[in-house]
Parts: structure tokens; C-alpha cells; sequence
């Protein structure tokens, strides 16, 4: 979103939007400043530097030159009369009321190869029926004639255990798509035990582009954490999988995620040396860090879990530590976008599906019975219970003081985790992120100067 306004006799005023701080580790002292409605990052040098952030405390410049002209351009600077939560509550206003987008979070199987330590879901629930797998395309059917995009991200379970479900309701939506002018795309989240070349050459051929895959660290921590049914290790599996796929002449992307204990944060830097020597520097793969949390899981009581502050700093230093690898920052630039701090639950657009037609808002919460938001129909209906629907997308930003002062609010809106403010009694609950901004950006500048 542009909101400058760049004639000389404009008066401006610093955005409400700019999050600043100072980068000292360049030998120079520099002034850091990152707009999250406009997405612009400015780096300025002295003598500059000490005359912008004077500017941006004390309010209006009094004289237009070179340097504010640029500010305004970046929406770091605004014109005086702007009123910037006007602008951003109708920003939440249209992402909620849209209709022509639409995502659909599918588990084709609730069954699972894996049974790993942390995990939370129960295995109850098997291979989507034919009635809920014809209740999706007919879902879409009716949609059709307002939608420019659909997002299908497959998820489960293991959605690779039911392929065959992947491989009928792909095809029937993509034809679907393509025949009333609609933008598909795809998405999965794996295990990747099972995705050999040849899965992959096929899922790829279904317009299933962007893929995230878990490794829990070197082979030694992965294989304790990420194990079959029968105990076994998946390590080398899921690598060599990995290193077949970066042969694909298709076009995607895969997210490598990591579930760090104390004991994965001790074997990272081993582990980052063997990924960054594979896939650094093929801008194909990225790799984002989550601290292993208790959620919900039979083994709960025994896992080992660092505390929030630990783990914001490792989190903080591995993602460094990777971009330092050959890897993207792509997720810290991501989160920091207009809306890329806000879960998917949030978005009235969105619906997960389970196997069974089930229709819930989060992946994880799905024993909370205010999750339970819908059951579709065999003909495409969704019939959604609108009360446990509002739990989930009531923007929070709205009715949140902190929020409404907040200058992360493009990001995230109020929306980081609709299922921790609903445990919290409607309190807010920000991203990591936004606590950590100001020692995230110089990390940002120091490794995007390098990357460049
Ligand atoms: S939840 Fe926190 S980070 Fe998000 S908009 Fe509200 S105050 Fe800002
Ligand atoms: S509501 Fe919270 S727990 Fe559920 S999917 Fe969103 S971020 Fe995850």
C-alpha cells in the first residue's frame, strides 16, 4: 500500500507504522528503519542517520528536502492529515469481507506413519471419504462464479498415505479451476518420508509447488524425535528424498522446519553445516525454527522444552546462523509483511476439512470442540455454526487498545493466534517477533547486505 504523498510543500509526519532501531556491528553506526504497512526497510548512514531519528521523535520536519521526499516515498514519513488507523482498519475490514479468494486446508488421512514424540493428534479418523472428497469439489463448484483464487494445502495425518485421494481431488479441482478462469495453487505439509522421486515428480505435476518438510536436527536428535510406527529413524529417508528433489527441473519452494529441544539447539550447528553444504545457497529451500512445545500429546510430561526467552534467542540465532549458511531469511521477512504475522485460522476464507467432513479453523486445537466450527455435505455445503466461526476470525486488532497503538499491526492484526487468545479469554497474544524487532532488524541489514 502506497500512502506518500511526495509534493515539496506537503507537511509529513513519522508513520505510526515504523519500527526502529540501530545497527552497530557494521563498524558504522547506522539508523534502521522497517515500515510494516509499506514493507519498506531504509538504512541510513551518518551524518543522516541522527537527523532522521531526531526527526522521527519529534514530529513534523520542518523543511522538505532530498531525504524526507525519500521517507515519504518509503510511507516511512506521511502526510500530516493521514489517518493511518483508518487506513489499516479497512485494510482488516476488506481481507475479512472478500469473497473471491479461498482456502481449503484438506487431510486426505488422518492416519500417520510416523509417531513422533511431540505430536498431538490422535490417529482416530482414517482416508477422507468418497462423500467428503465430492462434497470439496462441489464446495468449489458453487464458489466458482466469484472466485480469482483457490489455495489447496494438503495436510493430515501423512497426506502422502492417501495419494490416491491427493491425486482424484487434485485433478478434479484443477480442471474445475482452469475452466472458470480461477488461479490454483497448492501446498503440503509432509513428513517427506514418502515422497521418492517419483511421488514427487507427480505431486509437483499436480500443481502441488510449495512443500514443508520436518528434520529435528542431525540424524542423532531427528531419529529420537521423528520416528515409524514401529520405532525406526527416518533421517536418511527423508534427506535423500530431499537431494532427489533438488534435481526437479519443476519450479517450488520447501520450507525445512525445525523443532528444536536443548538437545536438537546443541547439535545445530553440525546439523546447519550438513544442510547449508546440500541445499545453502538454491534459493528453493528455506529453513524455519519452532521451539517443541507441549501441545496436547501423550508424551508431553517427558519432553524437554526450552524456556520462552531461551528459545526466542536460539530461534533468533539459528535463523542468523542459517542465512549464514546459504539460506534465505525468508521467514523473518515474511512475518513481518502486511498480514504475514496473522494465522490462517483468523481468515474467514479459510477452512481445514478433515477427513472425515469435519470443518475446523485451526490444525492444531482439533479435539477444542469450539474448533468444530462446520460439517460439509456431500453436495458442498459447509453448514458452519456462525457463533464458533466468530470465535476465530473477530478481528482483535478492533477492539484491542494495545493492538489499535501497535506498530506491528499490519502484520498481524490482532490475528498472530486466534486459538491463544481464545485460551486466554480474548486477551492478545502477540508474535515472538514483534518483541524481538529491534534485534531482528540489524540481523536483517547485516546478512541482506551480505546476501546481496
Ligand atoms: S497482537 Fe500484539 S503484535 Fe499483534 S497487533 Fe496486537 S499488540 Fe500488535
Ligand atoms: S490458531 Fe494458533 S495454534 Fe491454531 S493454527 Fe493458528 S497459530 Fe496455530
Amino acid at each position: 500500500m502506497n500512502n506518500s504523498v511526495t509534493t515539496p510543500t506537503a507537511r509529513y509526519k513519522p508513520s505510526r507504522f515504523n519500527l526502529v532501531s540501530w545497527d552497530d556491528k557494521t563498524g558504522q553506526r547506522r539508523l534502521l528503519i522497517y515500515n510494516t504497512m509499506t514493507s519498506a526497510f531504509v538504512r541510513l548512514a551518518q551524518p543522516a542517520a541522527d537527523r532522521v531519528s531526531l526527526l522521527l521523535k519529534s514530529g513534523t520536519p520542518a523543511a522538505a528536502d532530498a531525504i524526507i521526499g525519500a521517507l515519504a516515498t518509503q510511507g516511512v514519513l506521511v502526510p500530516e492529515d493521514l489517518d493511518e488507523l483508518l487506513l489499516v482498519d479497512s485494510m482488516e475490514r476488506y481481507y475479512k469481507q472478500r469473497r473471491d479468494a479461498l482456502q481449503l486446508i484438506l487431510m486426505p488421512t488422518e492416519k500417520c506413519n510416523f509417531r513422533c514424540v511431540y505430536c498431538y493428534e490422535d490417529f482416530v479418523k482414517g482416508k477422507m471419504s468418497d462423500e467428503v472428497r465430492s462434497g470439496i469439489v462441489r464446495l468449489v463448484e458453487r464458489e466458482a462464479p466469484h472466485l480469482k483464487t483457490l489455495n489447496v494445502a494438503w495436510f493430515g495425518g501423512e497426506p502422502l498415505s492417501a495419494l490416491g485421494v491427493i491425486r482424484e481431488v487434485s485433478a478434479e479441482l484443477i480442471a474445475l479451476c482452469d475452466a472458470n478462469g480461477i488461479e490454483y495453487s497448492s501446498s503440503m505439509t509432509t513428513n517427506g518420508f514418502l515422497l521418492s522421486s517419483g511421488v514427487a515428480e507427480e505431486t509437483l505435476g499436480l500443481r502441488i509447488s510449495r512443500y514443508q518438510i520436518t528434520l529435528d536436527g542431525t540424524a542423532s536428535s531427528h531419529d529420537q524425535l521423528r520416528v515409524l510406527r514401529n520405532g525406526r529413524g527416518t533421517f536418511d529417508t527423508i534427506v535423500a528424498n530431499l537431494t532427489a528433489l533438488r534435481e526437479s527441473r519443476h519450479d517450488f519452494k520447501v520450507r525445512i522446519r525445525v523443532n528444536f529441544t536443548p538437545q536438537v539447539a546443541q547439535e545445530m550447528p553440525g546439523f546447519l553445516a550438513f544442510m547449508g553444504e546440500r541445499f545453502g545457497n538454491d534459493p528453493r529451500f528455506s529453513i524455519w525454527f519452532h521451539p517443541v512445545g507441549r501441545w496436547g500429546g501423550p508424551h508431553d510430561e517427558d519432553i524437554e522444552t526450552c524456556d520462552q526467552q531461551s528459545a526466542e534467542e536460539l530461534e533468533r540465532g539459528f535463523t542468523g546462523a542459517a542465512a549464514d549458511s546459504g539460506f534465505p531469511l525468508t521467514s523473518w521477512e515474511q512475518l513481518m509483511r502486511p498480514f504475514g504475522s496473522t494465522c490462517y485460522a483468523a481468515d474467514p476464507r479459510s477452512y481445514v476439512i478433515g477427513s472425515d467432513g469435519m470443518v475446523y479453523k485451526c490444525t492444531v486445537a482439533l479435539r477444542e470442540p469450539k474448533n468444530h466450527v462446520g460439517q460439509l455435505s456431500s453436495d458442498g455445503d459447509l453448514r458452519l455454526r456462525e457463533d464458533r466461526m466468530a470465535v476465530w476470525v473477530s478481528s482483535g486488532a478492533q477492539v484491542d487498545t494495545g493492538c489499535q497503538a501497535c506498530a506491528f499491526r499490519p502484520a498481524c492484526h490482532g490475528d498472530a493466534c486466534p486459538l491463544a487468545r481464545l485460551q486466554r479469554g480474548g486477551e492478545r497474544s502477540c508474535p515472538p517477533i514483534k518483541s524481538n524487532i529491534k534485534k531482528v532488524l540489524p540481523l536483517i541489514a547485516v546478512r541482506a547486505g551480505r546476501q546481496r
